[in-house]
């Protein structure tokens, strides 16, 4: 619709990028993005439920049949043009700039892989495939574009797109795009927490979490994502049980559509350096729980270093592992309090893992799944905290899904 609406009025467009992978491969598309030479004022002339916008690179979002459809100008990658103009990178190759607009041709140089650089022309039925992506989706490989020492230099972000699609798609690397990464993993400390946490998201929240999660593992890349506090140097193995565990269960709920949260899964991935944490820390003489308290701020700032994980899931990976030496406890005044938590479904799972993947006794859990069924109705009930913890979310919260 979009893509003819375009051509109708004399335009180059296509329907680009993962829905024409997607569709190559058999998979329903997520969404469609469509490339075209009109500028995002010639789109927005061409539609009425159009919208530009974006500062850095301007785009346009049609509303189209209820969904909304990103319409993008060729732009071209960082090289000088005949024209003159030219996208813009620091000193180190870094892209600062990329919204110089171009040809198809220049379009399909400056995206990331082979697979992605893929035009559909929906009218004739054709394809346009200039960098052998094809051939990349037949064979299962995924290959980045040019040079790959320099691609990922640009945009050391490439290197997670490039573990991300081979772990969802399950698709080997060319030899060269796997070789490029432990040249520039470094680079990764430069890009602002607040990108990575999204890109973290899109790794984490797809339902191949843990392919994803081995992949990032073994590429080292993992650590320059998340911190140290995601490796457990001194005991690895159980440490990554449990987080398999975690990340399995998660890609479970997303498989049957059930709601998942960042919380939970940041929760289990950290666990283990928070249990470390608090466990140094009772050495000195604090009690369990303020040890635990402790321990969880000091973690929780220590991975905002890597990753910038908002506040509300932040304080939720708090109190989760706040919960755990209080369910311990097991004590009859408090179960009530415990089982209203907000975050009690979540600290529940978590210590289920716990017992699960270590060497805990079953009591604990036990004990606490016949307090839920005997009092089903409280569990979850308590959405603000009345305790200590109020006085560090003063706003009314948003109601928010357990895992
Ligand atoms: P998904 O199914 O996950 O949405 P996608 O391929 O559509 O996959 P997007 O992140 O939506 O991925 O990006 C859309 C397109 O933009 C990609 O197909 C790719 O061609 C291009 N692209 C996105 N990020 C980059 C990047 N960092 N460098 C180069 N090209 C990129
Ligand atoms: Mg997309």
């Amino acid at each position: 619709m979009v893509v003819a609406q375009l051509q109708e009025q004399g335009f180059d467009a296509f329907v680009v990028g993962g829905a024409v992978r997607d569709l190559l491969l058999g998979a329903r598309p997520k969404d469609f993005d469509v490339a075209t030479n009109a500028t995002p004022e010639q789109i927005k002339q061409c539609f009425r439920n159009a919208r530009i916008i974006g500062r850095r690179f301007q785009i346009v979002h049609v509303r189209s049949a209820g969904e909304i459809i990103e319409v993008t100008t060729f732009r071209r990658g960082h090289d000088v043009s005949h024209t003159g103009q030219e996208a813009r990178s620091d000193s180190s190759g870094r892209l600062l700039r990329d919204n110089v607009y171009g040809t198809l041709e220049e379009d399909a140089r400056r995206r990331d892989l082979t697979i992605n650089a893929l035009y559909y022309d929906t009218q004739s039925n054709t394809l346009i495939d200039q960098l052998g992506g094809c051939a990349d989706v037949d064979s299962r490989i995924i290959r980045i574009i040019g040079d790959p020492v320099e691609r990922y230099t640009e945009d050391p972000v490439r290197m997670l797109r490039v573990l991300r699609f081979a772990a969802r798609l399950q698709f080997e690397l060319e030899s060269e795009t796997e070789a490029g990464i432990s040249k520039t993993l470094a680079l990764l400390e430069d890009i602002p927490s607040a990108r990575l946490f999204d890109e973290w998201l899109k790794l984490f929240m797809n339902g191949c979490s843990a392919p994803t999660f081995k992949l990032l593992s073994s590429y080292q890349l993992l650590v320059r994502l998340m911190g140290g506090g995601v490796n457990d140097a001194l005991n690895p193995e159980p440490a990554q049980n449990l987080q398999l565990l975690a990340l399995s269960n998660t890609d479970q709920r997303v498989a049957d559509q059930r709601p998942v949260t960042p919380a939970f899964l940041l929760a289990a991935l950290y666990w283990p350096a928070a249990e470390r944490r608090a466990a140094t820390l009772l050495t000195d003489g604090e009690s369990p729980i303020q040890a635990m308290h402790a321990a969880g701020q000091q973690i929780v700032h220590e991975a905002c270093q890597h990753l910038a994980i908002p506040k509300r899931f932040s304080l939720a990976m708090r109190d989760i592992w706040d919960l755990q030496p209080r369910l311990e406890r097991m004590q009859p005044k408090k179960i009530k309090d415990l089982l209203a938590h907000r975050w009690f479904r979540a600290a529940f799972d978590l210590r289920l893992l716990r017992e699960e993947t270590g060497s805990l006794g079953g009591d604990c859990s036990a004990f606490w799944t016949t307090q839920q069924k005997q009092h089903p109705e409280l569990v979850g009930i308590n959405r603000g905290r009345q305790d200590e913890g109020a006085k560090r979310r003063p706003k009314p919260r948003r109601r928010n899904r357990n895992p």
